[in-house]
C-alpha cells in the first residue's frame, strides 16, 4: 500500500520555505533571495525506475550523498519538502501542461525565470513557482481539467512545517488537515480498487474510519477534530469543483475571511448559487458568501427540496389563517389577501408544471415572474410577523416555479411518490390560501361597517 509507482510519470514537489533565504542554485553560483512561502517544482521521470526512483532521489539531500545536479537540488537543501503530487504518465508533454496549470494558480508567480526549465522547448516561463499560501490540489486538478489533461493526480505527504501562525489561518489549516484524509483516501481507493461508496461513511469499523483514526494519530489530533476537518475540506473542494480556482482567495482573504458556517452552508447549495455568492464577494458586491433569502438564483440540488419548500410554505399559511380573523388592521388584511392569492396561483401553476400540463419554457407567467413578485415582497407598507408569514410562503412557493425550467434541464424530476406528495401539499396550500382570502374579505367588510357606524 501507498507505494510510488515504478512507471514513468510527472510530479510536483511542494516545498515550504520558512523565511527569506538567499540560495545559490547552480554550479556557476547564480543566486536569488527567495521569499518565504510555498514553492512548486514540476518535473518528469522517464528514466529507469520511473517515478519511484526519481522521487526517492528528491527526498534525499546532499548530506545523504546526493550529487547536486539540478537547480531544484540546491533549493531543496534550504526548504522543507512537504508534499509530492504525481501522476503516472509516459507522455513527456504533460510536464509542460502541468507547469502551465501551476502558473494559473491564484497568487502563483515565477521567482526565477527558467528555473528548472533550461531545456524546456515548450516556452514555459519556468518549471518552478512561488505561492504565498499553501497550494491546493483541488485547485490544481481544476486547472488541469480545463487543459484537457485528465490524469489522476495523487499526493504523497512527506513532512509538515512546524505550526506557526504565519503558515496559515486556523480555517486554512483545518482545510489542509481534512485534505490529508481526502488525498490518502483517493490513493488507497485507486490502489485497492475498492468501491468508493464504502469510503463515504465514517462509521465505526469501516475502512474510512480506520484510515481517519490512523491519520489522526499521525498528525497528533483527535478523531472528532479530524472528522470536522474532513467535512470542512470536503466543502471547500466542492466549491472549488463548482466555481474554479478563484474560490481560495475569496474564502481565505486575510482581511475579510469567510466563516466556517458560511462555507459549509454554501457548499450544500446549487452550483449556480455558489458561483453567484463567490463572484459577488470577489467583485465586492457582498461581504459574505453565506446564502441569502433574497438571492434570486437557481438553487435546487434535488427534487426533494421542492417538497420541503412547499411544506414550509403550507405551514406558514396555516398559521396565518388563524391570525387574519383577529386582526383589525385593514392594510394587513388587504396585503395578506393579495399574497395568499399569489401563493395559491403559484402553487396551482407548479402542480400543472410537474404534471407536464405546461410547457417548460412558459412555466412562469408574467404576474409570477421575478420582477413582479420581488417588488411585492419588498414593499414595506405593512410590517410585522403576520405579514412576514405570508411573504415567506409566497417566496418559498414561487421559488419552485422559477427553478423549474433549469431543474428540467438538469433532469431533477419527481418520482411517483414525490409527484403525489406535491399534489397533496398543493391542495393544502390552496385550501389554506383560499381560507385566508375569504376570512380577510369578511373581516375587512366587518371593519368597514364598524367604521361607518362609528362615523355615523
Ligand atoms: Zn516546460
Amino acid at each position: 500500500m501507498h507505494s510510488i509507482p515504478k512507471s514513468p510519470g510527472v510530479y510536483v514537489l511542494v516545498f515550504y520555505l520558512p523565511r527569506k533565504t538567499a540560495i545559490t542554485f547552480d554550479r556557476k553560483g547564480a543566486q536569488h533571495k527567495f521569499l518565504p512561502g510555498w514553492y512548486l517544482y514540476v518535473g518528469s521521470a522517464c528514466g529507469p525506475g520511473g517515478l519511484d526512483r526519481r522521487l526517492a532521489r528528491h527526498k534525499r539531500q546532499h548530506a545523504d550523498g546526493k550529487r547536486m545536479h539540478w537547480n531544484v537540488d540546491y533549493f531543496r537543501e534550504h526548504a522543507l519538502l512537504c508534499e509530492i503530487w504525481y501522476s503516472e504518465n509516459a507522455d513527456s508533454n504533460v510536464e509542460h501542461q502541468w507547469a502551465k496549470a501551476l502558473i494559473e494558480l491564484p497568487t502563483a508567480s515565477v521567482p526565477v525565470a527558467k528555473f528548472g526549465a533550461n531545456d524546456c522547448r515548450e516556452k514555459c516561463p519556468s518549471h518552478f513557482f512561488h505561492a504565498p499560501d499553501r497550494p491546493s490540489t483541488a485547485v490544481f486538478r481544476k486547472a488541469l481539467a480545463t487543459r484537457i489533461c485528465s490524469t489522476e493526480v495523487f499526493v504523497e505527504f512527506i513532512k509538515e512545517p512546524r505550526r506557526t501562525k504565519k503558515v496559515a489561518s486556523g480555517l486554512q489549516r483545518e482545510c489542509f488537515d481534512g485534505r490529508r484524509f481526502l488525498e490518502v483516501r483517493r490513493r488507497v481507493a485507486a490502489e485497492s480498487k475498492s468501491p468508493l461508496c464504502e469510503w463515504f461513511s465514517l462509521a465505526m469499523h469501516c475502512p474510512a474510519r480506520q484510515l481517519a483514526e490512523q491519520i489522526a494519530t499521525q498528525t497528533k489530533t483527535t478523531f472528532p477534530k479530524l472528522k470536522r476537518a474532513i467535512q470542512f475540506a470536503n466543502a471547500v473542494e466542492t466549491l472549488i469543483e463548482n466555481c474554479g480556482h478563484s474560490v481560495m482567495p475569496a474564502l481565505f482573504d486575510p482581511v475579510r475571511p469567510q466563516s466556517r458556517g458560511a462555507i459549509l452552508f454554501l457548499s450544500r447549495t446549487s452550483d449556480v448559487r455558489q458561483r453567484h455568492r463567490i463572484n459577488g464577494v470577489i467583485e465586492g458586491r457582498f461581504r459574505s458568501i453565506a446564502p441569502q433569502p433574497d438571492d434570486m438564483v437557481f438553487d435546487t440540488v434535488k427534487f426533494g427540496e421542492v417538497l420541503s419548500r412547499l411544506a414550509r410554505a403550507r405551514g406558514s399559511l396555516e398559521k396565518l389563517q388563524h391570525r387574519v380573523d383577529v386582526t383589525c388592521d385593514r392594510r394587513l388584511l388587504a396585503e395578506s389577501k393579495c399574497l395568499s392569492r399569489l401563493s395559491r396561483l403559484a402553487a396551482t401553476r407548479l402542480k400543472n408544471c410537474v404534471n407536464d400540463r405546461v410547457d417548460v419554457s412558459s412555466a412562469v407567467p408574467g404576474h409570477l415572474g421575478k420582477e413582479a413578485v420581488i417588488s411585492i415582497l419588498k414593499s414595506s407598507n405593512v410590517q410585522g410577523r403576520t405579514i412576514g408569514m405570508a411573504r415567506l410562503a409566497l417566496r418559498l412557493i414561487v421559488k419552485n416555479l422559477w427553478d423549474f425550467e433549469e431543474m428540467t434541464h438538469r433532469g431533477l424530476l419527481p418520482t411517483d411518490n414525490e409527484l403525489q406528495a406535491v399534489e397533496c401539499e398543493v391542495e393544502r396550500i390552496q385550501r389554506a390560501a383560499r381560507n385566508i382570502e375569504q376570512k380577510a374579505e369578511i373581516q375587512n367588510d366587518l371593519l368597514r361597517k364598524e367604521s361607518h357606524v362609528t362615523a355615523a
